[in-house]
């Protein structure tokens, strides 16, 4: 299965899954969206309201505070791959349980198998918590890692933002960020894939699993 082709069997998948108590309250599933070769990927918490009426990601008012986000980083919506941690809306919006992300975290697996997005940002707590368990959101928002040779950069979710007006400038220069992160991705591939040519096979290109690097770029 080529990378569309994976999205669209997880989508089929997620439409239907019982692997978890959400589906007996939900109305539509929210497998994510966006172009299968996206560079950038985004990850929420879980739908809300609106998300479970329609059956897509951020389409409330959190949506639309993301798209202003992403203008903010000079993206469209139509560029980027956007998704979260559980795919059915936990009921009245309380947070995911383990037993929950932990049934529903191989699609979100497979998903960024396929996508293979150089940079991943979370959104929230629980999508950081994936990658950097352990870390305080409030210390490492806006800083980026290198986890499994992929960027992995945590930022506030924009739900928060909107309810602790506090922290909208901070998220809105955090997503600043975003192009000189993704341009500094672009020049370490190019690296990559040149002395790889001669490299010796006991020289791996990406750390090893597990390994979380922080990284001070910028
Ligand atoms: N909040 C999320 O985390 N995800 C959505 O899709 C919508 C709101
Ligand atoms: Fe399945 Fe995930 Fe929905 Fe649970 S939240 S029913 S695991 S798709």
């Amino acid at each position: 299965m080529n990378a569309e082709e994976t999205l669209n069997h997880v989508a089929d998948q997620v439409k239907t899954c019982e692997k978890c108590a959400l589906h007996f309250s939900r109305k539509n599933s929210v497998p994510g969206e966006g172009p299968a070769n996206s560079e950038i990927m985004f990850i929420g918490e879980g739908p809300g309201f609106y998300e479970n009426e329609e059956g897509r990601p951020f389409v409330g008012q959190a949506g639309k505070f993301l798209d202003e986000l992403l203008g903010v980083a000079g993206l469209k919506r139509s560029e980027v791959f956007i998704c979260n941690v559980v795919k059915c809306r936990p009921p009245g919006n309380r947070d995911p349980l383990p037993e929950e992300l932990q049934a529903c975290g191989g699609y979100l697996d497979e998903q960024i198998q396929a996508i293979n997005p150089q940079v991943v940002v979370t959104l929230g707590r629980f999508s950081m918590a994936k990658f950097l368990p352990n870390f305080k959101i409030s210390e490492i928002h806006g800083q980026a890692s290198m986890i499994n040779g992929r960027m992995i950069v945590p930022m506030f979710h924009p739900a928060a933002a909107l309810h602790q007006p506090s922290l909208k400038p901070q998220v809105i220069e955090d997503f600043k960020l975003l192009p000189k992160f993704l341009e500094q991705m672009k020049k370490q591939q190019i690296k990559k894939v040149e002395p790889a040519e001669t490299q010796s096979e006991d020289a791996p290109a990406t750390p090893d699993e597990g390994s979380a690097e922080q990284l001070s770029l910028f």
